[in-house]
């Protein structure tokens, strides 16, 4: 086997592994704090922690896109290189299988659990339970990222998915197929999408580019 799937294995497994965990100890915390009103700040932490992932998405799709390259120690094959090479072939992204296309995503993610991990005992159960909720909610959606952003190049995704894409739950193919357009440097969230607008309209991207000496996305 690829010695880069069984990292990618070893990954995912682990992110369930830590992200059930984490679920378990929020229903500790819930049998001991939890009320109606508490559940009403769950959903809207999780809410947020959906508009965290899709502008962190935006943010280091960016950041791949424009800056350093594929020779860039760790970042560049890791990271760099599969956002650039998307670009000469966006079709690509829908032939890698389950491992290639999450295992990059959930290795990220282990810092992030294990910090909260060894933290956990500092909270109140309260502030346990909304600081888990939003947590696991963010890594979660930073988690199916990549797949969402697999599904919005697949020309028959699930039909479940389907409606979720024209819903706009999630990144439909059309929002997205304005970033594989010139002048190829908008549109860079790839969770929901939903922050395009401002990220685009906000006019730090091209502010971060000039004061950087781009004119342009890079090309290798
Ligand atoms: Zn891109
Ligand atoms: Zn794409």
């Amino acid at each position: 086997m690829n010695p880069l799937r069984i990292l990618d294995s070893v990954s995912i497994s682990a992110y369930a592994v830590l992200s059930g965990w984490l679920g378990f100890r929020i229903m500790q915390s819930w049998s001991l704090a939890g009320s109606p009103a508490l559940l009403f700040y769950c959903a809207l932490v999780l809410l947020l922690s959906y508009l965290i992932a899709d502008l962190l998405s935006g943010v280091v799709h960016f950041l791949a896109d424009n800056f350093g390259n594929a020779d860039t120690p760790i970042l560049g094959p890791a990271l760099i290189h599969p956002f650039r090479e998307h670009h000469d072939d966006p079709a690509e992204i829908t032939r890698h299988g389950f491992l290639e296309t999450n295992g990059n995503n959930c290795l990220v993610c282990i810092p992030v659990f294990l910090g909260l991990h060894l933290t956990y005992h500092w909270f109140s159960p309260e502030a346990a339970i909304l600081v888990g909720t939003g947590v696991n909610g963010t890594l979660a959606f930073i988690f199916l990222t990549n797949q969402v952003h697999k599904w919005a190049h697949q020309p028959k995704p699930p039909a479940g998915v389907r409606m979720l894409q024209r819903t706009g739950l999630i990144l439909s193919p059309d929002h997205h197929a304005r970033h594989h357009r010139e002048p190829f440097l908008n549109h860079y969230c790839i969770t929901s999408g939903w922050l395009n607008p401002i990220l685009d309209r906000s006019g730090i991207l091209q502010f971060l580019l000039r004061i950087a000496g781009k004119q342009g996305r890079e090309t290798s």
